[in-house]
């Protein structure tokens, strides 16, 4: 047995059929579909199907048979590797999770730090959000990304909502990138309680305040607000319901990341947002859900 993908080389729009494509057919079996921009300059991109099973299982051809017409002359590749990739990882439970820089980590795996690592210790709790579903590790490599290349640098971002924080994940992210003031809501009062916990074991807690909250229902809003970067990984019809709340409550300049929106509803959402005048930046594809970044 060796863990192995079968993936195409494509752009990101090849990509982005090819999941709707493998979804179709793979879906329902739980087999892992991923797309990922593997050359940013050249807009390379790869789509994957992942499999634990012998490489000789017939997988292959399937994939194949659900390409052919859309990808006619494209080859069907295989990468053969062990246990260190953490679409692999993130299905074995409570792992620790790399995503950009991050990694999230419960106690018993403090070990796994590296020196450069920005690491996020979580413990299992009640609250969603340890790293291991797809649109919380694209939003912590999102929230990266923005941050490093905001004007001055991850300051330049101040202050950060977290909307929907649940175990506060994001915020400790955004917070441990730079020294940014962090507004951490969710609806739900029992994640705002693990949220404050775990703020407080990463050491964050004169950064980040947590508040329960529905949608934008708080003065905390308009207290702390507006945000240089407002980051939401919920689900896409209550952010497409959101999106003019959103928006005026971002200010000039700043930074919608997105997610909780699966591939087919990736459109939907833009045109939500493109109707508050926002433009899209930049999409991650992770196991068939989508991260956006927006301005
Ligand atoms: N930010 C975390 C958790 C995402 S799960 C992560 O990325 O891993 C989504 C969270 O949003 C849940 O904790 C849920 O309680 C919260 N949520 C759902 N609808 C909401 C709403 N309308 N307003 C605020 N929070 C909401």
């Amino acid at each position: 047995m060796s863990d192995h993908r079968y993936y195409i080389v494509t752009d990101e729009a090849g990509a982005g059929r090819a999941l709707d494509l493998l979804s179709d057919v793979f879906e329902d079996e739980g087999v892992p579909i991923a797309t990922m921009e593997v050359d940013e300059t050249m807009g390379v991109w790869e789509a994957s199907v992942y499999a634990t099973d012998d490489p000789d299982d017939g997988l292959k051809a399937r994939v194949a048979d659900c390409l052919a017409r859309d990808f006619p002359d494209v080859p069907i590749e295989i990468e053969i590797f062990g246990q260190t990739d953490w679409i692999a990882k993130s299905l074995e439970g409570l792992k620790p999770v790399r995503a950009g820089r991050f990694l999230v980590h419960g106690s018993h795996d403090r070990d796994a730090v590296r020196i450069n690592d920005l690491a996020i210790e979580l413990e299992a709790g009640q609250a969603f959000g340890t790293g291991h579903h797809g649109t919380t590790a694209g939003c912590l490599e999102m929230i990266e990304k923005v941050m490093r290349a905001a004007p001055g640098g991850p300051r330049g971002v101040n202050p950060v909502l977290d909307l929907g924080t649940g175990s506060g994940v994001l915020a400790i992210a955004a917070a441990k990138l730079g020294p940014v003031r962090v507004l951490a809501t969710d609806i739900d009062p029992v994640a705002t309680r693990v949220a404050r916990d775990n703020v407080r074991s990463n050491n964050c807690s004169a950064q980040i305040e947590c508040v329960t909250a529905t949608g934008f229902h708080s003065t905390a809003f308009s207290h702390k607000g507006p945000f240089g970067l407002i980051i939401a990984n919920i689900l896409a019809r209550p952010l497409m319901r959101m999106a003019p709340d959103i928006k005026r409550n971002l200010g000039s300049g700043g930074s919608v990341i997105l997610s909780g929106i699966l591939a087919s509803q990736r459109r939907q959402v833009l045109a939500a947002f493109n109707g508050q005048g926002m433009r899209h930046i930049r999409t991650l594809w992770r196991n068939g859900w989508v991260t956006i970044h927006l301005k």
